[in-house]
């Protein structure tokens, strides 16, 4: 029973020491495909050398809006140089909006998420879409970029019903987390419910948000299990056969081999 980890951030320096366990792990929790997912001028770089040495491994490429104000014409650059320089690189982000944290102006961010649409457009690959507290915003950018022509996920899902039917109509995949795990999980359990089982794929956005019983611990591909477990009850689905149309859905949005 293969998973895939849409989502996972394995060149942070949270995995730095046991890289070689933690892949392990995954691969003994059926997790045979992850996703590790570069935000900035730094990390960028970092996830594409880990792809490229990890079998198994894809990477992406974006500038976070977290990093937005940092951003230069030489990242943009950088981004398209490693995204048409390796076949290992499966997308572009993450990218969007974040006005939890505010960490750029919101103009910034705005043109910084159109700018990455753009560049998506152009080079043909799907985009990884982060969301915060912005989903009037997200979702217009995205309907006016017409995202549905380029493919994309929008990834640790925060909204409820109404936002992910949304999402669905603009032609996005729904990405669910460690959170639809959680006590407090809001809407999350019937987004769970609702979303039809070929647009919908699970993530860890590891080292953050794990599942239930690993809260407040480091988070890693393996856990993704756990996640997709509590999905596929939520479902009243045969996690088995949940998990196989996931894993199917995760190939065909950022097009992986079959392996
Ligand atoms: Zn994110
Ligand atoms: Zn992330």
């Amino acid at each position: 029973m293969a998973l895939v980890d849409t989502h996972a951030h394995l060149h942070f320096p949270e995995f730095a020491e046991d890289l070689d366990a933690v892949l392990e792990r995954a691969r003994g929790a059926g997790v045979t495909t992850m996703v590790t997912i570069g935000t900035d001028r730094e990390t960028n770089p970092a996830a594409v050398g880990l792809a490229e040495r990890c079998p198994g491994v894809y990477a992406t490429v974006g500038i976070h809006p977290h990093d937005a104000a940092e951003a230069t014409e030489e990242d943009f650059a950088a981004l398209e140089r490693l995204a048409r320089g390796s076949a290992k690189v499966v997308g572009l982000g993450e990218m969007g909006l974040d006005f939890f944290r505010n960490l750029s102006p919101h103009d910034v961010q705005e043109r910084v998420f159109r700018r990455q649409l753009g560049l998506a457009r152009q080079l043909a690959t799907p985009v990884v879409i982060h969301c915060r507290d912005a989903h009037a915003e997200t979702l217009a950018i995205l309907a006016e970029e017409r995202v549905g022509e380029i493919g994309g996920v929008m990834h640790c899902f925060s909204g409820d019903v109404e936002v992910a039917k949304r999402c669905l109509d603009l032609g996005l995949v729904i990405s669910l987390a460690g959170p639809v795990t959680y006590k407090n999980a809001r809407a999350l359990p019937d987004v769970a419910r609702f979303v039809p089982e070929d647009r919908l794929v699970v993530e860890t956005d590891c080292p953050f948000l794990p599942p239930e019983p690993h809260r407040g611990k480091r988070n890693e591909p393996a856990y993704v299990a756990l996640t997709a477990a509590r999905v596929a009850e939520l479902r009243g689905a045969d996690p088995e056969i949940l998990n196989a149309a996931m894993t199917r859905t995760a190939a065909r949005l950022f097009r992986l081999a079959e392996s």
